[in-house]
């Protein structure tokens, strides 16, 4: 699932090749995408994309006083086209989910892998109006959230801090692997309870926060939309690394499995070197 670094990198990337052009016609595809009727998706034609914007792992285009936002879930992604291919894309056939036709013959598709469906697409008057977007919390990079800000949103928090860290209502743009990277930098156990935090530990995660997500969103700068997944995988330390050496200390990268995902920590860094219960292979094991 790209997370804030991709998305931000795609951002970036649609900015430079939509801003200033015009729509000719965004077609939904596959039905389930698009989540709001009015105004219509045909409101776009003929509107000139002003600008795109990012709002946690939403990517906002700006066109005709209107808001298409996109969010990409775990399985979607975006396929920029030099030459779109004419005709009508056929629903139902492969990936495509909705595709975006500029006047100039260029322009994006959006497709999604998979059986599960989550890829949604809203076309609003004010980013707001999706409640995905409404409720999310500050961005981490954001230039005035400080350490202060980031332990003020800490106050009362009693989830474990990997939980914690994913809630895009707390703090907006951080999934399964970056909360899995910011953990590894900051040496602490996913599992720690929030509410047990040191001001020591508290100003670790912040700056561990910070740095691994500008050194991913470094990283993704001018890489090409097609090639942000393997920019993404080849700069992770821990996540989806299980069994392999911790690049710090060399100790094996152990995972803790859920029924959908599971979240991979280094023992020796984060864990004084115990490793944590894995509850699906403690049941199996039974
Ligand atoms: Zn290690």
């Amino acid at each position: 699932m790209p997370e804030l670094p991709e998305v931000e990198a795609l951002r970036e990337f649609l900015d430079e090749h939509l801003a200033g052009k015009e729509i000719a016609r965004a077609l939904p595809v596959a039905i389930s995408v698009l989540k709001t009727y009015d105004p219509p998706l045909s409101a776009l034609d003929g509107t000139t994309v002003t600008a795109v914007d990012r709002h946690g792992k939403f990517l906002d285009i700006a066109a005709g006083g209107l808001h298409l936002l996109i969010h990409l879930a775990r399985a979607g992604w975006l396929q920029w086209r030099d030459v779109l291919p004419s005709g009508p894309p056929r629903p139902g056939k492969g990936p495509l989910a909705l595709r975006v036709a500029l006047t100039g013959g260029d322009g994006f598709d959006l497709t999604e892998a998979g059986t599960t469906k989550r890829l949604a697409v809203h076309l609003v008057h004010d980013p707001a109006d999706v409640p995905g977007v409404a409720r999310l919390g500050p961005d981490p990079l954001a230039g005035d959230f400080d350490r202060d800000a980031f332990a003020t949103l800490l106050a009362g928090e009693r989830r474990q801090v990997k939980g914690a860290l994913r809630d895009q209502s707390l703090i907006a743009g951080i999934g399964n692997a970056y909360s899995d990277e910011i953990l590894h930098a900051a040496r602490m156990s996913p599992f720690k309870p929030v509410q047990n935090l040191t001001e020591d530990e508290t100003t670790a995660l912040y700056e561990a926060m910070r740095a691994t997500l500008r050194s991913a969103v470094e990283r993704s700068h001018h890489v090409a939309a097609g090639r942000l997944k393997a920019e993404k995988k080849s700069g992770l330390r821990v996540h989806g690394r299980t069994g392999e050496a911790c690049p710090v200390c060399g100790d094996t990268i152990r995972e803790v499995s859920y029924r959908d995902s599971s979240l991979q920590y280094c023992p020796t860094c984060q864990t004084g070197g115990k490793p944590l219960a894995d509850r699906r292979l403690s049941r199996l094991l039974k």
